[in-house]
């Protein structure tokens, strides 16, 4: 079958467009007796400006449409390169949502909550002995948040020691958080150069590296899902120089149960629950992004830390040279105990598996579109692979045309146009989630696309076509979002 047959999906309007006044729907009353003493007529709210007014019917229609429109993981293939969307198991969700756990107050007691403080002390440990690391905090809602507490605490290590110095030093393949967050504590970014394999240039690292640097933020296996070979080597360097090395580990898929950081010379490492650990992803969080450290930064970790007296498992706040709190409370407790489910679930040799299986997936897509799409650097892949729209440009087919015409097929795009050192990147990652028929079905659009591309380039370029809306200005969308709905049509709509 053809996809351009496919009528394509209706568009879904707002509520608000919708609504008509005296529409209701029907419910049971939550409560019929006398108003409560307490609650003063003043609390109370009165009519919602503009507030839509609809039936039963249309309002779930109008949520099951618009949750039809969505794409997920429990869908389909989410091949989106780096951000490891691999399939949340349900077990997990299970877990989270027992009554112990989902409807914990935060402000409970120790005596009242040792069942979550355990969790979290395990959660603690068990990414320790992952990692090879000496201590972990579960604070940090995410992998940006997790470096930026990582590099507080390196400037905090060299403050103690009399100079916090100036500069961080970061590959070219690295994300983009990275360098944010080095500038957000104070430090001056310098970029190193990756070499024809696509790894730190070690010849300009080590004559680089003086008494100003403070850390080299690494991703390893890198963006290009290359190993540094030289990891060990780039340590030492770091080393000998009085630096410290940063592990940014949303790769960690792709040697979880096979190698430690901790073990290669890392000082301080992030881990994204939300990638590695499967809990779930995207929409905005929650996430969580646990940071580890060798026992030379553990007095700076944030506060609270979960620790054990006699009572049992309480919260400390005694650590007076932590950098702080860096969340409310203690985190994404619920993520916590996601991520404690799954790695009890794998146990170690499942972990293991799990990066075997995500290596395998992403050299099998690697081997199956090789030739036809060009592989700008041929190191092995690890757990994704890297192509470039080299091959199309002959045909005026570009990166952007081949991800939106995926849609077509059924398929969420894959990472476009990063990193940043590959032209028109296609950064691939599959997961170990993937079966063999969902690799052959994903491989199977992404050659039609090729073919489409030499045979008939306008309807490549022009995609998506059986999505409600076609190619948007994705520029004028962020840059003029249009974020409140005014119940004026005309002053909400963009022109
Ligand atoms: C995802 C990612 C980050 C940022 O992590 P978030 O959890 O999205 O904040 C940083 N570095 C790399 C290489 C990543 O893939």
């Amino acid at each position: 079958m053809s996809v351009e047959r496919i009528p394509p999906k209706r568009r879904e309007g707002l509520l608000f467009e919708k609504s008509v006044a005296g529409k209701r729907g029907c419910d049971v009353p939550l409560w019929d007796g006398p108003e409560p003493e307490a609650l003063s007529p003043s609390y109370l709210r009165g009519e919602i400006p503009g507030f839509p007014e609809l039936s039963e019917r249309e309002v779930v229609r109008h949520f099951t449409r618009l949750s039809k429109l969505n794409y997920a993981n429990d869908e389909g293939l989410y091949p989106l390169g780096s951000c490891t969307m691999k399939y949340n198991p349900k077990v997990n969700e299970k877990i989270a949502r027992l009554e112990g756990f989902g409807e914990a107050h935060p402000l409970l007691p120790p005596e009242a909550a040792q069942g979550c403080l355990q969790v979290m002390a395990d959660l603690e440990r068990y990414l320790c002995e992952i990692t090879g690391m000496d201590a972990f905090t579960l604070q940090p809602a995410a992998g940006a948040q997790g470096e930026f507490t990582g590099i507080k605490m390196v400037r905090a290590y060299h403050e103690s020691r009399g100079n916090p110095r100036q500069v961080v030093l970061i590959p070219d393949s690295a994300h983009g958080t990275n360098p944010a967050s080095a500038h957000l504590c104070g430090y001056r970014v310098e970029q190193i150069a990756s070499d024809e394999r696509g790894c730190v240039h070690l010849g300009f690292l080590k004559e680089r590296m003086r008494d100003d640097v403070a850390v080299l933020m690494l991703t390893n296996p890198n963006t290009l899902g290359v190993f540094e070979p030289e990891i060990g080597e780039i340590c030492r360097v770091l080393h000998q120089g009085g630096g410290l090395v940063y592990l940014d580990g949303a790769n960690l898929n792709a040697f979880v149960g096979v190698a430690r950081p901790g073990d290669m010379g890392v000082d301080v490492m992030h881990s994204n629950l939300h990638k590695t650990f499967s809990t779930p992803h995207g929409g905005g969080g929650p996430g969580s992004g646990p940071v580890g450290v060798k026992d030379t930064l553990a007095r700076f970790l944030p506060v609270p830390r979960v620790i054990r007296d006699e009572k049992g498992w309480r919260l400390s706040a005694d650590f007076p040279e932590s950098i702080g709190k860096v969340h409310s409370f203690f985190g994404n407790f619920g993520m916590h105990a996601r991520a404690v489910a799954y790695i009890l679930a794998n146990g170690a040799q499942g972990l293991r598996e799990i990066a075997e299986s995500a290596v395998l997936n992403a050299n099998y897509l690697r081997k199956r579109l090789e030739g036809v799409y060009h592989l700008p650097y041929t190191s092995p892949s690890l757990h994704e692979v890297i192509f470039s729209d080299k091959y199309l440009e002959k045909h005026g087919v570009k990166t952007l045309d081949v991800a939106k015409r995926l849609m077509d097929y059924g398929f969420h795009p894959p990472t476009i146009y990063f990193p940043l050192i590959v032209k028109g990147a296609l950064m691939i990652e599959p997961t170990e989630s993937e079966g063999i028929e969902d690799l052959d079905a994903f491989v199977d659009a992404m050659l039609r696309i090729a073919e489409e591309a030499a045979e008939d380039p306008e309807v490549v370029r022009s995609a998506p076509h059986t999505t409600p809306v076609g190619r948007l200005d994705e520029a004028a969308a962020a840059r003029r979002p249009v974020l409140r709905w005014n119940t004026d049509p005309e002053k909400s709509r963009p022109d």
